[in-house]
């Protein structure tokens, strides 16, 4: 099979295809023909199986078909007016590295898209990541705790997500992040797991991960690639 024989919108198809892949791997095979209609995935991927397209691919695919969502009224009055962000993708991944690979693919594939990819992670200057964020940011790929810092601060509000990814969550969990994961999934803003599509990757399928995969997802597939 080839990405040309999928079910995708030709912009995305040109972007994947710019970013030299021809034949999905299997992870993305099953993501894109499974669609983010109805049930979530569970995912046992490693690095190297493709899992970064594994999830960017069939959400890109369905934003890419919907398109924008109307702007959302600014919170605030005059020059209280708060700048903020309302994303509509989230992927958490534990760390600097990994959201920034991840966010280097989202470009790849957004090329002359509407969506607009951002990135913020911690132990670099907030401000410069506020500003990136003020310019418009439809999926938002972060760390737990400088998201965490974010949404404290105001500057980003939950409300608008329809897709949300916990990549490398084996790892996530064991760097100490689930508190935060916790407050982010758990946020009042975030729509509920009836109103959202989630999508969890891990390496590994231990207790703690099973725990969070039955909080945070529904119904979901189960894939081991
Ligand atoms: P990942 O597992 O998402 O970290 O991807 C591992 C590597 O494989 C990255 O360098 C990707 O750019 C590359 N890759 C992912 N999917 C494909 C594909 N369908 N065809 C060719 N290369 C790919």
């Amino acid at each position: 099979t080839t990405f040309d024989e999928a079910d995708l919108e030709p912009l995305l198809l040109e972007n994947i295809k710019l970013s030299g892949y021809t034949v999905p791997t299997p992870v993305q095979k099953w993501s894109i023909s499974f669609g983010t209609a109805g049930r979530d995935m569970m995912a046992c991927a490693q690095t190297g199986s493709g899992k970064t397209g594994g999830f960017l691919f069939p959400i890109l695919n369905e934003l890419f078909r919907t398109g924008p969502a109307e702007a959302p009224v600014a919170e605030g009055r005059g020059m209280y007016r708060q700048r903020k962000a309302y994303p509509v993708a989230l992927i958490l991944s534990p760390t600097r590295e990994l959201t920034s690979q991840i966010y280097e693919e989202a470009r790849k594939f957004c090329y002359r898209s509407w969506v607009r990819p951002c990135v913020v992670y911690g132990g670099a200057d907030i401000g410069s990541q506020l500003r990136q964020i003020e310019r418009g940011c439809d999926l938002l790929v972060a760390t737990p705790g400088r998201l965490v810092d974010l949404i404290e601060r105001a500057r980003i509000s939950l409300r608008n997500i329809r897709y949300l990814v916990l990549d490398e969550a084996d790892r996530m969990l064991d760097m100490g992040f689930e508190p935060q994961i916790r407050r982010i999934v758990e946020q009042e803003d975030m729509p509920g797991v009836q109103d959202r599509y989630t999508l969890m990757f891990s390496a590994t399928f231990p207790r703690d991960i099973q725990m969070l995969a039955s909080d945070f997802l529904k119904n979901y597939i189960f894939l081991s690639v």
